[in-house]
């Protein structure tokens, strides 16, 4: 496989960033490169590159409040991003394409720990339905066109990531950054920083490195219709992870938990047998404790330009 005809939507994003690492040689695109909701404008960038392969990443993400706000938004952006891709893959004849879903767009009412198979079969969360069936039309449209036109479009589900070049931005962030900004700035000030909930809830999380890997192991080695998760399913409760980030922030004025604010369902584990059974090994995945630590001196390293630091 020639890198150079490897062309990365949402190349501009975390796990774009981590993929550079491995494949600097790729087309990586980000939406100043093209609007990916603009059909004339995928048109023409499928022209100029002309790629034998797509790792398709790119889409409009937000956390639970952008969510909620902006459904229609999220809706529609995603549908265009996802239809408009590929579509012009099947015209062009791409080789190839994978594509990112997420652990988020499975039922809300299912049962642990979440297998491919359960995908479509229930409505996904109230909060984020837009999203969540945008991303699950990304399968069904994949597997149509597999099924029409022949098309090798494979769909890979990540579970919660985290890494350099992540989303700091208090209400649209995930997890992880939002509790090493929230650290760091009351380290800064010499404040106890007030975190939501209890942290006794158990939480998967994946090294944004380590997607970008199995993401180009899944090129070489996965070719099935259905979805495949893929996301390591060690568990950490969120008290530890945030007493991981105080440790390697050097910030010693502790953690408040304010109980009053929801903390969250107490597990969601995933699957992935699938993903092993290919021959991916659980040694595979980065030690969380190392990735965090490698995150958290990025971090310190780039902070206040990180991603979504100017804004509230
Ligand atoms: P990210 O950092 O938020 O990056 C999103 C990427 O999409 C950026 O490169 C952005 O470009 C691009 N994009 C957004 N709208 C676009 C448009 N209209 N046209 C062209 N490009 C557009 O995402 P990520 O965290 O790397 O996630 C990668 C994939 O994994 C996504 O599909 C996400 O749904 C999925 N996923 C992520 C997580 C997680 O915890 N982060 C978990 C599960 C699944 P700009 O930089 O120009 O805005």
């Amino acid at each position: 496989m020639n890198a150079e005809r490897i062309l990365v939507t949402g190349g501009s994003g975390m796990v774009g960033q981590a993929l550079k690492e491995i494949i600097p040689a790729a087309i990586f695109l980000s939406s100043r490169d093209c609007d990916l909701r603009a059909t004339d404008e995928v048109e023409q960038l499928f022209e100029k590159h002309k790629p034998e392969y797509i790792i398709h990443l790119a889409a409009r993400v937000g956390g639970v409040k952008a969510n909620m706000s902006y459904l229609g938004d999220f809706y529609y952006d995603n549908i265009l991003i996802n239809t408009n891709v590929l579509q012009a893959a099947h015209q062009h004849q791409v080789k190839k394409v994978i594509s990112v879903l997420s652990t988020c767009i499975y039922p809300d009412k299912v049962s642990y720990p979440l297998t491919e198979e359960q995908i479509h079969l229930g409505p996904p969360h109230s909060s984020n339905f837009a999203y969540a069936y945008a991303k699950r039309m990304l399968d069904v449209q994949s597997r149509a066109y597999r099924m029409q036109h022949g098309c090798n479009f494979i769909t890979a589900v990540p579970n919660n990531l985290y890494g350099p070049h992540d989303n700091f931005h208090l209400e649209d962030s995930h997890v992880i950054p939002a509790l090493i900004r929230k650290i760091w700035e009351a380290k800064k000030a010499g404040t106890t920083p007030e975190l939501w909930g209890d942290g006794t809830p158990l939480r998967e999380f994946t090294y944004s490195g380590d997607i970008a890997k199995i993401l180009i192991f899944l090129l070489e080695n996965y070719n099935d219709e259905y979805p495949i998760n893929i996301g390591n399913t060690e568990e950490i409760t969120i008290s530890k992870v945030a007493e991981k980030i105080s440790y390697n922030l050097e910030h010693t004025h502790g953690l408040r938990w304010d109980i009053t604010k929801p903390s969250g369902q107490y597990k969601k584990p995933s699957n992935n047998d699938r993903l092993l059974n290919l021959g991916w090994q659980r040694s595979d995945y980065t030690d969380f404790s190392t990735g965090l630590k490698t995150m958290c001196d990025w971090f310190i390293e780039n902070y206040p330009n990180v991603r979504g630091s100017n804004e509230k």
